[in-house]
């Protein structure tokens, strides 16, 4: 029989009105010859109050005692959820996560999924009931009960689909899809018919709370269908399986991460390992650094910036003044007023001028940009808080996000465009791995050069200004990295093919001398490593192996993106054949 997995998220299980409405879905589910799990997320705002609850108590609460207290939220529904189905005269069961047997590492308040044991379920569904199951939560080797992270429902109900093989995983929720942004923030943002993981884990990671981005993954290594749909209405939602809405479509939607904060740790010895110091000792406290950017070094002295979210900013500052002594670097400089504004699509990836079209569309409004990470399918500008909305508006009108793209194909709300396209045995293979780090593929490309352009006045317009220019000359640019400079000034650092390097060089010796900054530097030959994968930002620990095995290797990172689905670190050219077999080396437990 096919199974369905059907997930309810707070608002659509806030009360009992709700609930019973939730619980019908499933029935009809149930009727139309399916066994069914029902995942559910805490009523309401309960995860909220619970942590309110805590914080009364004692600023920093222990984290075992927080996912004992979390817990409960989920528990609450399923037992609510189970006697619902029984009211309207069907068979049910709720269960923990430690009944069902979601093993976890025991990394506490963001465990993640070791294992899942299916017999009890099976055995459950085969008696006719509907299962309800705990989100969020497992329970790790001690018998300690753990959760997920917020929003973690969403990746108990995809793994859940996974390891039964289920036919489809629909998560029902107060939007009736994935929009091109926020609803919420933006009235105007279009529900897409269709993403992809890679395009829905990038968005989900740059702030799209739709869906939780490790759910996302183990979607995509198990090539299960996610299904988008509202609690409220019978509207088709959106498909998240391999294929896009529309191909070639080059910007699918954008995402605002309002409160993120800019750390900078200034003059540090530009030697192999002074970064890998700074990021490790953050990384030591399970704090996820997103947009770094490290200035190419002068006079042997490089700056480091990253971006944290402002809740970790303080234990943040205390790593890294400690890493800051410890290098003997000149100090640490911080702005927790910024937000990250991303944009997102599979075809940027084989099209030019995106980067420019989204930078001159916040020229246009007067918007400066603090700092720029670019990745195959994803760009990445900070902003200060206070333009961020608007900031999030303009490129959404930039990109015309709010049309259906050409080519795009509506779906019905079936499950086409299946994503199982992958083998059984691989699936089992990547089974028995659930939540673990998978690299695909590390590949070197030598054909590249690098350009920097350093003390760029900082004020709205120079990074369109810059690559505007470098558009006209016909030169396509591949990465891009904008950081703060030093009083008020802007380094931008790109790379292109190498028979370019004559002419953008021109054009940046031209910009520098208009804007009157220093002259330009550049590397002839650059070696570009990417590794890509599965788990490649969820897992902190990859940029910092990835440093930690170049250091060892006497190899200096020059510039680094950073994304879901890969990371791309640039060297110098000589040492690219090295960097690869050290990553190759590095990597080798978690190739796939
Ligand atoms: P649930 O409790 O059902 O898990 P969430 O609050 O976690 O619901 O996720 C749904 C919310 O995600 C929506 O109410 C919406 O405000 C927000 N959201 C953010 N980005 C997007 C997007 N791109 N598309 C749809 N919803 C989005
Ligand atoms: N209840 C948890 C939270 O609010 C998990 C979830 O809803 O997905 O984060
Ligand atoms: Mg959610």
């Amino acid at each position: 029989m096919p199974i369905i997995v059907q997930k309810f998220g707070g608002t659509s299980v806030a009360d009992s009105k709700k609930i019973l409405t939730a619980a019908r879905k499933a029935i009809r589910a149930q009727m139309e010859g399916n066994q069914v799990v029902v995942v559910v997320s805490a009523m309401g705002q309960n995860t909220d109050l619970l942590i309110d609850l805590a914080k009364e108590i004692t600023e920093s609460p222990p984290a075992r005692e927080m996912d004992m207290l979390l817990s409960t939220g989920e528990q609450v529904s399923v037992a609510l959820m189970a006697m619902a189905i029984h009211s309207l005269g069907h068979k049910a069961i709720s269960m923990t996560g430690a009944q069902i047997g979601i093993m976890t590492d025991s990394i506490h308040t963001k465990a993640r999924i070791r294992s899942i044991s299916t017999d009890r379920i099976r055995r459950a569904l085969d008696d006719g009931n509907i299962v309800i199951a705990a989100g969020f939560q497992g329970i790790d080797e001690a018998f300690n009960i753990t959760t997920l992270g917020r929003g973690g429902s969403d990746t108990t109900a995809v793994a859940l689909a996974a390891v039964l093989k289920a036919d489809s995983c629909e998560i029902y929720t107060d939007v009736d899809g994935v929009y091109t942004t926020d609803p919420r923030l933006m009235p105007e943002a279009r529900r897409t018919g269709r993403i992809s993981y890679d395009e829905m884990l990038e968005l989900a990671s740059a702030g799209a709370g739709v869906m939780h981005n490790r759910s996302i993954e183990f979607a995509k290594k198990f090539g299960v269908p996610v299904h988008v749909r509202s609690s409220f209405s019978d509207n088709p939602g959106t498909m998240i399986t391999c294929d896009p809405e529309a191909p070639g479509l080059a910007v699918c939607g954008a995402a605002k991460a309002k409160n993120e904060a800019r750390v900078t740790v200034l003059g540090v010895p530009d030697r192999p390992g002074a970064a890998l110091t700074v990021f490790s000792t953050v990384a030591a406290k399970n704090i996820a650094m997103d947009m770094i950017v490290q200035n190419v070094g002068a006079q042997g002295h490089a700056d480091i910036s990253f971006t944290v979210l402002r809740d970790d900013l303080p234990a943040t500052l205390t790593a890294v003044e400690e890493a800051a002594r410890q290098l003997g670097a000149e100090g640490v400089s911080y702005d927790d007023n910024v937000s990250k504004i991303s944009v997102v699509g599979l075809g940027m990836a084989t099209q030019t001028g995106v980067a420019e079209k989204m930078f001159r569309s916040l020229a246009e409004r007067g918007i400066n940009i603090l700092m720029i990470t670019t990745s195959e399918i994803k760009i990445s500008v900070l902003v200060a808080r206070q333009h961020a909305q608007e900031a999030l508006r303009t490129v959404h009108e930039a990109f015309q996000l709010h049309l259906t793209p050409p080519g795009a194909d509506e779906i019905d709300g079936g499950i086409s465009g299946l994503a199982r396209g992958n083998n059984t045995a691989e699936i089992v293979a990547r089974l028995e791995r659930m939540e673990a780090l998978i690299v695909e593929d590390i590949t070197l490309d030598q054909s590249q050069a690098r350009v920097t352009v350093i003390e760029l006045p900082d004020m709205p317009g120079l990074a369109a200004q810059v690559f505007d220019e470098i558009a006209e000359a016909g030169i396509v640019v591949d990465m891009i990295v904008q950081s703060v400079g030093r009083e008020g000034h802007a380094n931008i650092s790109f790379t292109v093919s190498q028979e370019d390097l004559p002419e953008a060089l021109k054009v940046a010796h031209e910009l520098a001398d208009l804007l009157g900054c220093p002259p330009p530097t550049s590397c002839p030959k650059v070696a570009k490593l990417s590794v890509f994968g599965i788990g490649m930002k969820s897992h902190t620990s990859v940029a910092i192996r990835l440093f930690q095995s170049l250091a060892a290797a006497g190899i200096n990172v020059d510039m680094i993106s950073t994304s879901e689905v890969r990371v791309n670190v640039v060297v110098d050219g000589q040492h690219g054949q090295q960097a690869l077999e050290a990553l190759e080396k590095e990597f080798a437990d978690a190739r796939f």
